[in-house]
């Protein structure tokens, strides 16, 4: 097996449970023979991250028994990084103001009488898409709060087709329209998730992106964002998402099964690695 950079790339938006634990675990071991293991954490909303959750994280990795390369990058002390990449994107043509709120989808989105529905919600009706420069560029600079979004037509005609690959389901022929022209930077966070982790793991030199089943429609729309930024491509592995004994996917409902709480009901960390499938 090649000697990957891997990392486990948390929000510290709770403690830590099984699920994290088996996709910590996962990339851990993918970095083993000569590979390098990196803890990253994803703290780039400030409303939902609080960082108490960090020390946390450290802590119940480390009593799991990994360890990783000290500083951590911490997304919310790297937003120079994103506002480049959006700067780029936005050199390149690609970027166009959102000035939307919600309400403001919700009923074009009625209008309509349908909107096809993409991983991260329904796909933006595009009222924005064609506003006259000038006009955004005013609304712009009167303070009117915008997010920034991808023209996903015209990134598609610049870049052609992309192909990506996954260890388990080889390759891939990149498709990221189920996402339409989404959101890379927020009105009230200056980046997005997909913006933030695809140029981390290109600063970082991540050669094997892991993460779980649920994103693997993201990575599609990561590979088109590397295209776009002429970032280095990694190869990617998705792993199983693991269930609780109702079959539903571990969250923060699972409070019993947090590592801290199964670590005070006294289970050592090698019971717990087995808990988490390894
Ligand atoms: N930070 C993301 C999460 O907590 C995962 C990052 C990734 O692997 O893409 O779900």
């Amino acid at each position: 097996m090649a000697a990957f950079v891997t990392r486990f790339a948390p929000s510290p938006t709770g403690l830590l449970h099984l699920g994290h634990a088996h996709s910590a675990l996962f990339a851990a071991h993918q970095a083993e023979n000569g590979g390098r293991f990196l803890l990253r954490i994803e703290d780039i909303d400030p409303v939902r991250c609080r960082p108490g959750f960090i020390a946390a994280i450290e802590e119940d990795l480390a009593w799991l028994g990994l360890a990783w390369p000290q500083p951590l990058r911490r997304q919310s002390r790297h937003l120079d990084d994103y506002a480049a990449a959006l700067a780029r994107l936005e050199e390149l043509g690609l970027l166009y103001p959102c000035f939307c709120t919600r309400a403001d989808i919700a009923r074009e989105i009625e209008q309509a009488g349908h909107a096809p529905h993409g991983p991260d919600g329904p796909l933006y009706p595009g009222l924005c898409r064609d506003l006259p420069p000038h006009e955004a560029a005013a609304r712009r600079a009167a303070g009117q709060p915008c997010a920034l979004r991808l023209n996903l037509r015209r990134a598609l005609a610049l870049t052609g087709p992309l192909r990506w690959r996954d260890l388990d389901q080889g390759w891939q022929t990149a498709d990221p329209s189920p996402f339409g022209d989404v959101v890379l930077a927020r009105k009230d966070v200056p980046a997005s998730y997909h913006l933030a982790v695809t140029v981390d793991d290109a600063l970082q030199g991540v050669t094997l992106v892991t993460r779980g089943q649920d994103l693997f429609a993201a990575s599609h729309l990561h590979r088109l964002l590397q295209a776009l930024l002429a970032l280095p491509v990694p190869t990617w592995r998705h792993h199983r998402l693991l269930v609780d004994e109702t079959g539903k996917r571990y969250a923060k409902r699972n409070q019993s099964l947090t590592l801290r709480a199964l670590r005070d009901a006294g289970k050592t960390p090698s019971e717990v690695r087995a808990m988490a499938g390894f």
